[in-house]
C-alpha cells in the first residue's frame, strides 16, 4: 500500500454533511461554544436540501385551527404505526418553536396578508386527529423552502464562527476498542490531501440513498455514505425496507413536482378524464398520503388506465388555476415542467409517475439522535461519541410511511436536539483522547484499495445493475417472488464490488474513485432494503406486499435491525416505543387516540 501522509484537526464536534440536518445542528453547537467543524462533499448550498420544494410542517395554526397534537397524531398514521411515540411527539411538539426559531434566523417565508408565515395544505396533514378537514400546516417559501433554509443556516453557522471545510469526502469512521466513535478520516477532493478529524462527537448528517435506485427525485450526491461508515464500523441500519415513492416524478427524467401543487389545488387524471383518487380515498382525495396516491396510481396504470401512447403514466393538472396562483406559490415546478416536460402547465396537464423520493429507515437513534446498536437485552445501548440526524438517521418519526413537509422539520428538530444533547454529553474542556491509530489505518487501506482496484468491472455499470435490480424488485409493488429473485440478485451483485476497476489512480479530482466509494457505500443499504422487505411477510406503509395485503399488529409491530456484512445480511428486530413522553394528565395525548387502527384517508 502507498504511505499516506495526513494532516490531524481536533474538534470538539465534527457534523458530516451540510444539508438542513447538518447544518442546523453545526449551528446549535457552535451557539453554545463548542469547537465545531462542518465537513461536506459539496458546497453546503448545493446539498440535496435545496431542492425541497413543498415546505415544511408545523402546527403553527396561521389559516385555521391547529394543534401540536394532531400533527403528532397525522405523524403516527402517516407511519402506519411503526414511528416511536416518544420522537413523533418531540417532532410535532418542537416543530414550531423550531420554525419560528428559523424565521428569526432570517428564512424568508412567503406570508398571509396579515403578515403570518403562509402554510399550505399537505397529503396527510388532518384536523381533529384524522377526523376534521385537511388543515393548512406546511410552511413555505413560495416552492423553494429548502433553497431558503439552507442559505439561511449557512450565513448564521458562518457567523457563529463554525468551521466549514468544504468538498472534503469522508470515508470511515475512527473507533476506539472499545466501540467508541473518535473521529473520522476525510480525504480533500480538490488537491487529494487526507485529513483526520479528532471530535469527541461525530454527527453523521449525510442524506438518503435515493441513488440505489434508477429513478428517483435525490440528487446524485445522496449515495448513502454515513450508512456505509456505520456498516463498516459493524453498526447495524433500521427498517431500510421502508423506501418511500413520491407520486409526482415528471414521468422520463424523475424530477419531482412538490405535493404542493396538489395542496394548491391540483389533481391528478387517467386515461378517462377521470379524477380518480376520489375513488380511492373519498374524503382526502388527491391529498392522501404519498403511499396510497402512488399505489392507486399504479393500479391505474395497470388496469390499463394510464395515459401517453404506452399508457404507463398519469396526468397532473394544474391549468385550472389562477395563473397568478402557479406564478407566486409555484414558481419553481411551472419551470420544471416547462424544462423537463415541455409542458406550459397554465395549459396543459404533466405527465407523472411515481418515483423514488425518501429513505424512512437509516441509521438507528433515539430522539436525542444518538447513535443506537440495539441488543436483545438493551434495545436502546447507545454508541458512544455517535450521532445521525436528518434522511441518514432514523429516529424513528416517520415509521413505515412519511408525510409531506415531515421531512424538514425533522432536520431543523432533531438538528437541534442533537445540539442542545452534545451541550450536555461533550465536555469542551476535556483534552481530546488519542485515536485509535488501527483504525485509521484500515481507513486508509480501504481507500488505498479502491484508488488500484484492478478487476473487471467498471463502477458505472455495478452501479447500474444495482440500480436497476432495486428498480425491478423492490418496488411500489412486491411479491414473494419478486423479493425473492431481489435477494439473489442483490447477493450477487454487491459481491462484484471486489472485482471492480477504477481506471484514475491519482488523488486530485478523482471522481471515478469518489464515485466508486460512493458505491461501497450504497451497496450495503441496497442489500438491508432487499433482505428486510423479503422478510417482512405484511403490507405497512411504503411496503405493499401482494401476497400479504394486511398490517400485522400481532408479528410485525417491530422495527427491522440490519447487520450488513460484505453481501450478507443479518436480521434482528427491536419493538417500537408505543408510549408518548407525556402522559393526557401532563397535557399530553390520549393513549387510545393513538392505538393502531385501519389506516383509511
Ligand atoms: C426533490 C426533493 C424535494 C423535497 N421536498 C421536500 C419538502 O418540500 N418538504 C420536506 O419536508 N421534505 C422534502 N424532501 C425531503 C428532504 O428534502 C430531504 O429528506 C432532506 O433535505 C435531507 O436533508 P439532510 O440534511 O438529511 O441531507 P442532504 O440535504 O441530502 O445533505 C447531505 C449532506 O451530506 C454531505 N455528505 C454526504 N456524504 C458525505 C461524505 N461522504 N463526506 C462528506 N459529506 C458528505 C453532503 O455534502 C450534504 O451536505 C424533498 C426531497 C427531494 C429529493
Amino acid at each position: 500500500m502507498a504511505a499516506y501522509e495526513y494532516e490531524t484537526h481536533e474538534y470538539d464536534v465534527v457534523v458530516v454533511g451540510a444539508g438542513g440536518a447538518g447544518l442546523r445542528a453545526t449551528l446549535g453547537m457552535a451557539e453554545q461554544g463548542l469547537k465545531t467543524a462542518c465537513v461536506t462533499k459539496v458546497f453546503p448550498t448545493r446539498s440535496h436540501t435545496v431542492a425541497a420544494q413543498g415546505g415544511i410542517a408545523a402546527s403553527l395554526g396561521n389559516m385555521g385551527p391547529d394543534n401540536w397534537k394532531w400533527h403528532m397524531y397525522d405523524t403516527i398514521k402517516g407511519s402506519d404505526w411503526l414511528g416511536d411515540m416518544d420522537a413523533m411527539e418531540y417532532l410535532a411538539r418542537e416543530a414550531p418553536k423550531a420554525v419560528y426559531e428559523l424565521e428569526h434566523y432570517g428564512v424568508p417565508f412567503s406570508r398571509t396578508e396579515e403578515g403570518k408565515i403562509y402554510q399550505r395544505p399537505f397529503g396527510g396533514h388532518t384536523t381533529e386527529f384524522g377526523e376534521g378537514p385537511p388543515v393548512q400546516r406546511t410552511c413555505a417559501a413560495a416552492d423553494r423552502t429548502g433553497h431558503a433554509i439552507l442559505h439561511t443556516l449557512y450565513g448564521q453557522s458562518l457567523k457563529n464562527n463554525a468551521e466549514f471545510y468544504i468538498e472534503y469526502f469522508a470515508i470511515d469512521l475512527i473507533m476506539s476498542d472499545e466501540g467508541v466513535c473518535q473521529g473520522v478520516v476525510c480525504w480533500k477532493l480538490d488537491d487529494g490531501t487526507l485529513h483526520v478529524f479528532n471530535a469527541k462527537m461525530v454527527v453523521l448528517a449525510t442524506g438518503g440513498y435515493g441513488r440505489a435506485y434508477y429513478n428517483c427525485t435525490s440528487a446524485h450526491t445522496c449515495t448513502g455514505d454515513g450508512a456505509g461508515m456505520v456498516v463498516r464500523a459493524g453498526l447495524p441500519l433500521q427498517d431500510m425496507e421502508f423506501v418511500q415513492f413520491h407520486p409526482t416524478g415528471i414521468f422520463g427524467p424523475g424530477m419531482l413536482i412538490t405535493e404542493g401543487a396538489r395542496g394548491e389545488g391540483g389533481y391528478l387524471t387517467n386515461s378517462e378524464g377521470e379524477r380518480f383518487m376520489e375513488r380511492y380515498a373519498p374524503t382526502y382525495k388527491d391529498l392522501a398520503s404519498r403511499d396510497v396516491v402512488s399505489r392507486c396510481m399504479t393500479i391505474e396504470i395497470r388496469e390499463g388506465r394510464g395515459v401517453g401512447p404506452n399508457k404507463d403514466h398519469i396526468h397532473l393538472n394544474l391549468s385550472h388555476l389562477p395563473p397568478e396562483t402557479l406564478a407566486e406559490r409555484l414558481p419553481g415546478i411551472s419551470e420544471s415542467a416547462r424544462i423537463f416536460a415541455g409542458v406550459d402547465l397554465t395549459k396543459e396537464p404533466i405527465p407523472v409517475l411515481p418515483t423514488v423520493h425518501y429513505n424512512m429507515g437509516g441509521i438507528p437513534t433515539n430522539y436525542w439522535g444518538e447513535v443506537m446498536s440495539p441488543t436483545d437485552k438493551e434495545p436502546n445501548k447507545v454508541v458512544p461519541g455517535l450521532m445521525a440526524v436528518g434522511e441518514a438517521g432514523c429516529a424513528s418519526v416517520h415509521g413505515a410511511n412519511r408525510l409531506g413537509s415531515n421531512s424538514l422539520i425533522d432536520l431543523v428538530v432533531f438538528g437541534r436536539a442533537a445540539a442542545i444533547r452534545a451541550g450536555e454529553v461533550v465536555d469542551a474542556d476535556a483534552a481530546n483522547p488519542d485515536l485509535n491509530q488501527a483504525s485509521v489505518d484500515a481507513a486508509l487501506a480501504r481507500f488505498d484499495g479502491l484508488r488500484y482496484a484492478d478487476g473487471n468491472i467498471e463502477t458505472a455499470d455495478l452501479r447500474l445493475e444495482m440500480q436497476q435490480t432495486m428498480q425491478d424488485d423492490a418496488a411500489v409493488f412486491r411479491t414473494d417472488e419478486s423479493l425473492a429473485a431481489g435477494v439473489a440478485k442483490m447477493t450477487k451483485v454487491a459481491a462484484k464490488i471486489s472485482d471492480l476497476k477504477v481506471t484514475d489512480r491519482s488523488l486530485v479530482w478523482n471522481t471515478d474513485l469518489m464515485e466508486t466509494l460512493e458505491l461501497t457505500n450504497l451497496m450495503p443499504s441496497a442489500l438491508a432494503t432487499i433482505h428486510g422487505a423479503e422478510a417482512r411477510k405484511e403490507s405497512r406503509g411504503a411496503h405493499a406486499h401482494e401476497d400479504y395485503p394486511d398490517r400485522d399488529d400481532k408479528n410485525w409491530r417491530v422495527h427491522t435491525i440490519a447487520k450488513v456484512e460484505g453481501n450478507k445480511v443479518d436480521l434482528t428486530y427491536r419493538p417500537v416505543v408505543t408510549d408518548p413522553l407525556t402522559n393526557e394528565a401532563e397535557g399530553g395525548i390520549e393513549l387510545k387516540k393513538i392505538a393502531p387502527k385501519a389506516r383509511v384517508y
